[in-house]
């Protein structure tokens, strides 16, 4: 069929363009078999149909037009906008990593010079920058699964590259979250195995910071995960626990506070042991790291991960206290002071949070309290000011108590360190063998209300 042009639209197509506005796969399904409509045409502002899809956050119409055949680095848009972008325009993560997937060039600009990852910044879309920076193509990995040159052997076995390209992608950079990534592969977690990787990665780490167009950002993310692999491949090597050693040291908290003081020294040291010297980004690293106190803000992992990932602060996202990952939302229920994603990772941390969980629980009673106090002298000269200004009777109630949109775990038993489910109840519903589910006490409403202790 003749190349698009733009605004020549068939009646099917233009039907097809109305049809990813409300977002019906099936009816999108039919249009893009019938032999008059062009999966790449384009409308009057050449804009395609998967460009539309990607800006109305239609992930799976994007997925259907991909599977027809659709352009990712289609430019004939007015102002030089490519699907990617449209994709980091509407916030949605799993059509930007499908378009990248699909083979996005992420350096191509608009008509005013900005990248796809340039434009999702500026207008706050900071999880699809994080995805856009974090991507790193399949293919570049599978280089090293060939032999090369004089090489009889590939670098890395090709069973390799599935389960390593999957960490190099991650976007959560925790350290204890990639050894859970390592342990759970038992391909990965093997001496042999992780040293291969090592080289790998730092040999990607090279090619990022002696290509012209330099990756400084990737170049240390890959030093980073060949330290963790190191680290992964010398615990092996000398215990017979399959990394949980390696996971309690990550995790231990020293006595006073609770702060993880290995961890936070070993991504000290990670970054410090950064091959290139003169990079920008190291000096950054080390100028915003090396004069705050182990156990002060900002921890190292706060740093990087910020330098990495583009992620701003954590300030509108709760991260797992066990792997830091994003949008953990539920609390240990004795001290309400620590938040993990799921049982697994609450599990995990018990051993060293038992400890703390007491301690956190008096500070944040004490903190509850004053916040009570000065809400009451709040009120109290409120009232005052009122009476004294009008001097008619208004009556300022005790404001409803908050409603966190947290839940909370279940408790365990410090006794046993084993985990007991709480019984917990849905408000609206007075039947307790509904509520009341066993083990996988964790629910997903936001509306749960202790029974009993
Ligand atoms: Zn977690
Ligand atoms: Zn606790």
């Amino acid at each position: 069929m003749a190349r698009a042009s733009k605004g020549e639209l068939h009646n099917e197509e233009y039907e097809l363009l109305e049809v990813i506005g409300t977002g019906n796969v099936q009816k999108a399904g039919l249009l893009l078999g019938s032999k008059n409509v062009r999966v790449n045409c384009l409308d009057e502002h050449g804009m395609t149909p998967l460009m539309h899809a990607a800006y109305k956050g239609k992930a799976s119409l994007c997925r259907l037009l991909l599977q027809h055949g659709a352009d990712v680095n289609c430019n004939e848009h007015e102002h030089g906008y490519t699907a990617l972008m449209f994709a980091g325009l509407s916030g949605n993560k799993e059509i930007t990593w499908m378009i990248l997937e699909a083979g996005a060039d992420t350096d191509a600009i608009n008509s005013v010079g900005r990248t796809a990852a340039q434009m999702a910044a500026f207008v706050g879309q900071h999880d699809c920058v994080t995805v856009i920076n974090n991507f790193f193509p399949r293919e570049r990995l599978d280089y090293y699964t060939k032999p090369q040159g004089l090489d009889k052997d590939p670098k890395l076995p090709i069973k390799l590259a599935g389960p390593l390209h999957k960490i190099i992608t991650t976007t959560n950079l925790h350290p204890v979250k990639i050894v859970v990534l390592v342990q759970e592969n038992p391909l990965l977690a093997e001496v042999e195995s992780l040293r291969k990787c090592c080289r790998v990665l730092d040999l990607i780490c090279e090619k990022c910071m002696k290509q012209r167009d330099m990756n400084e950002v990737l170049a240390m993310k890959m030093h980073y995960l060949s330290c963790i692999f190191q680290k992964c491949s010398n615990f092996l090597k000398e215990r017979e626990d399959k990394l949980d050693g390696l996971l309690k040291s990550l995790l231990k908290g020293r006595d006073t506070d609770g702060f993880p003081v290995y961890q936070e020294k070993f991504i000290r040291e990670c970054i410090r042991k950064f091959p290139y010297c003169e990079a920008t980004l190291l000096q950054q690293l080390v100028r915003s790291i090396s004069p705050v106190e182990i156990g002060s803000d900002p921890s190292a992992f706060s740093v990087f991960t910020q330098a990495i990932t583009g992620q701003v602060g954590f300030v509108d996202a709760e991260f797992c206290t066990t792997c830091g990952e994003k949008g953990a939302d539920k609390r240990c229920s004795l001290c309400k002071m620590v938040i993990y994603c799921d049982q697994k990772c609450q599990k995990a941390h018990w051993f060293t949070h038992k400890k703390a969980c007491k301690t956190l629980q008096d500070v944040r009673e004490k903190q509850e309290i004053e916040a009570a106090k000065v809400k009451k002298n709040q009120e109290k000269q409120q009232k005052k000011a009122e009476i004294e200004a009008a001097e008619v009777n208004s009556e300022v109630g005790p404001s409803s108590p908050q409603t966190g949109c947290t839940e909370e775990l279940v408790s365990i038993d410090p006794s046993t360190g084993r985990a007991e489910p709480k019984k917990t109840a849905e408000v609206s519903v007075p039947s307790p063998e509904s509520a009341y589910e066993g083990d996988s006490s964790i629910t997903s409403t936001n509306t749960l209300k202790e029974l009993e202790e």
